[in-house]
């Protein structure tokens, strides 16, 4: 990964303040995150050990258990991609893979998949479905070794990075002439996060130092493509999580009322893959052209 500035270089007003670190609004960066920045030793020990055993202990068991929902929506991705691709053109590289499924979908549907993780548990676990995988960051050293890719996608994973633009430029590197960058990530500080902060007792809980570093929304990201030389091709969002904040089910701290929301997404979303795709895919455009959306999915051509 490379070098992380000096935390003295980022500046802004400090907007919220969780287990000693402050959310900036980085006039240098041009989006929000945490000062001071956790240190790469930091990090290669958090993603490198222990993320999925001590931080995310229930992910492998809850992936399987949502695979047939997760498989609609990678699909739905890959067609949406395939829209961008001349005919023919199918490597794609995810960065920071996780389980595989995604690249198993995409091996599925006749793409040619490399991954990136650097969780060596992920990494062998996603080895196990027969899927190319790189165990260790992506970064200028490691990136060029692999030749160029078509599509570069990035899953929840911009969140996390002490250099988010570094990783933008070099994913950037590895695309070809009119590649496309996918960007999923929390949409943070959205209206709805808002609504309920203010009038209905909230704490701002989506700041969650030091895993979540930065916090994009729509229009950082987005500003952030156009800076590093992107055109904006699509922009949509999935399910607004907070609408059950807002219809009562307070599942903020309590995971498994969290898990039977989630069941009612899935649920919704499944019925509508299946009878009204056409009518999910508008409102999720139509969220995301209001700023809603639990994460924002961002396509960017280059230029
Ligand atoms: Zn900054």
């Amino acid at each position: 990964m490379a070098e992380t500035k000096s935390w003295r270089e980022h500046q802004g007003k400090p907007i919220d303040s969780v287990d000693g670190f402050d959310v900036i609004e980085c006039q240098t960066c041009g989006f929000k995150h945490i000062i001071p920045i956790p240190t790469l030793e930091e990090l290669d020990k958090l993603y490198k050990d222990k993320f999925y055993s001590t931080e995310k202990p229930r992910y492998f068991k809850d992936v399987e258990e949502d695979l047939e929902w997760w498989n609609l929506t990678y699909c739905n991705y890959y067609h949406l991609f395939e829209k961008y691709c001349q005919k023919g053109n199918r490597r794609l590289l995810e960065i920071g893979s996780g389980p595989g499924y995604f690249l198993k979908c995409g091996k599925e549907l006749g793409w040619d998949v490399l991954g990136f993780e650097p969780s060596k548990q992920a990494t062998e676990y996603s080895q196990k479905s027969g899927i190319e995988i790189v165990n260790d960051f992506f970064n200028d050293s490691s990136a060029g070794k692999h030749g160029k890719f078509d599509v570069v996608y990035m899953n929840t994973v911009v969140e996390h990075l002490p250099d988010p633009i570094a990783l933008i430029k070099c994913a950037k590197s590895v695309l070809q002439s009119e590649g496309i960058i996918c960007i999923i990530a929390p949409n943070d500080y959205n209206p709805l996060q808002s609504i309920l902060r203010e009038n209905l007792g909230y704490e701002p809980w989506w700041v969650a130092p030091p895993q979540h570093i930065n916090y994009f929304d729509f229009e950082s990201i987005k500003r952030l493509l156009k800076r590093l030389g992107f055109e904006i091709m699509e922009s949509t969002a999935t399910f607004p999580m907070e609408f059950f904040l807002l219809s009562g089910d307070s599942y903020v701290g309590n995971d498994e009322l969290g898990r039977k929301c989630h069941f009612k997404r899935k649920t919704f979303e499944e019925n509508m893959y299946k009878y009204g795709k056409e009518y999910l895919k508008l409102i999720y455009r139509f969220l995301a052209d209001n700023g809603i959306g639990r994460e924002f999915m961002v396509v960017g051509r280059q230029k």
